[in-house]
């Protein structure tokens, strides 16, 4: 006999089949979306009260964990005290939040509120075209970013993304987006060091600049490592060229934080383990642990002067009703605190560290191709023949993260979007995770492995 518990959870899920359209994946019937309850900490609830440890922290965004109440009491608080101001005028936490972001960047950049990752990526191209309109070179209009990474989901982010997957069907993009391939260190030509395989690809990006008239390319955007696309990551000579091929050439060298930032790779953002400056920087999710929806695009001042004072009809014409919400910044404001305070970034090294050491014998396994990790972002790249490379087949990919799950774990994967790669699991655990925690993650992967022979 179904009791009425029971009953009331079989209503949930079919209410959910007809009413809520999901993010990306089809609706099936045999395996519904799960509905979850609670949160806290490292891990979330079901409706079924089943508990799993949640190692994508959401979408790469919960980085302080769930179930904060200090966050919380500050949206209470900034909604109660005043809920909405829009950012033509301004408000305490928003000049509050803009300092402190500014302090970690060493105070030279302008802070532009928006929403989400995308919002906070078109309002770099925004700003990267205008300014050179204004700075005397109209015709650089043209953006540069790599195969595989993702950038967002509006049309300007979109046509950013080098993941064919994820556009077909939604073209014609925008014009003027390019791409080139990333470095991917675990698949280049046998006989060149990583190091010298890095410049080669950088090589590549400062001709597709020449070859398409420099004076065309606006700008390059690129995140400080590949996460969604699979988890690349460039050896530091690479970045540090691409800064210095940008300079070169007069192009604006946009650095997507919206994964890596706040505390992510093991530093508060990931384009610090390059010394390199960049001219605009993007973030979200980590920004409030996506307890609230908050993003901000950080702009160079010396490029904001161009748009200062500006006549009328050439200042920024952008706006968004939510963007810098009093709330969010609240939240952001706290979010940071909690980072600082509980050393998460450091912890975030520590924790990566431990997890790389305890899965190195994973390397041996016969479907385990690579191990890599930045801090705490890990990618497994799954092979079905360690000496060809040939990418793990879907199913194989589909097997594993499930016998993860039913044990209790969530790993993600590089998604069905980077055609011919959709063969690396992903992990991006909060960084407030516990030891005990981490010991649950290692256990079950180790579990799922040995479970999984050819
Ligand atoms: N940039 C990167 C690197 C991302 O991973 C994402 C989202 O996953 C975005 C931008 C877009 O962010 P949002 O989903 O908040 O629009």
């Amino acid at each position: 006999m179904e009791t009425i518990e029971e009953k009331k959870k079989k209503l949930l899920v079919e209410k959910d089949r007809q009413n809520v359209w999901h993010h990306v994946s089809p609706y099936k019937k045999e395996n519904p979306a799960m509905v979850v309850t609670e949160a806290k900490g490292s891990w979330i609830t079901d409706h079924s009260g089943n508990k799993l440890l949640d190692a994508m922290s959401g979408l790469w965004c919960v980085n302080v964990g769930y179930g904060r109440e200090e966050l919380a009491l500050a949206a209470y608080e900034q909604m109660k005290q005043m809920a909405y101001a829009p950012m033509v005028q301004s408000h305490v936490a928003a000049i509050e939040l803009a300092e402190k972001i500014n302090e970690m960047l060493d105070d030279d950049y302008m802070i532009f509120y928006s929403n989400s990752g995308s919002d906070a990526n078109e309002v770099a191209f925004k700003v990267t075209r205008q300014y050179h309109q204004q700075n005397g070179d109209p015709s650089r209009y043209k953006f540069i970013s790599r195969y595989r990474a993702y950038h967002g989901s509006s049309m300007g982010a979109l046509s950013a993304t080098g993941q064919a997957l994820r556009k077909y069907k939604y073209e014609p993009l925008s014009s003027g987006f390019l791409h080139v391939a990333p470095p991917d260190n675990y698949r280049r030509p046998s006989g060149q060091s990583v190091e010298e395989y890095n410049l080669l690809r950088a090589e590549e990006l400062e001709n597709k600049i020449i070859w398409e008239q420099k004076e065309t390319i606006a700008g390059i955007i690129m995140e400080p490592l590949i996460t969604g696309g699979g988890v690349l990551i460039p050896h530091p000579v690479y970045v540090k060229k691409v800064q210095e091929i940008c300079k070169r050439h007069g192009v604006l060298l946009i650095i997507d934080e919206v994964i890596c930032g706040f505390g992510r790779t093991g530093k508060m953002f990931g384009h610090m383990h390059y010394d390199i400056k960049p001219d605009i920087i993007t973030m979200a999710k980590g920004l409030t642990s996506a307890y609230l929806p908050l993003s901000v695009t950080a702009v160079r001042k010396d490029i904001y002067e161009t748009f200062k004072d500006s006549e009328e009809n050439s200042h920024f014409r952008h706006v968004n009703t939510f963007g810098g919400n009093p709330a969010a910044c609240a939240v952001a404001l706290k979010n940071i605190e909690i980072l600082e305070q509980e050393n998460l970034v450091s912890r975030a090294a520590v924790l990566g560290e431990r997890l790389q050491k305890e899965l190195a014998e994973l390397k041996s396994h016969p479907y385990v191709g690579d191990i890599r990790s930045l801090g705490f972002v890990m990618g497994i790249e799954l092979v079905e023949d360690k000496n060809t490379k040939e990418p793990a087949a879907a199913q194989r990919v589909g097997k594993i993260i499930g016998e993860c799950k039913a044990n209790g774990l969530i790993i993600g994967k590089n998604g069905d979007t980077v055609a011919g790669y959709n063969n690396i699991l992903t992990l991006c655990p909060p960084l407030s995770s516990t030891d005990e925690d981490l010991d649950f993650i290692i256990t079950v992967l180790k579990k799922v492995f040995k479970q999984n022979q050819p």
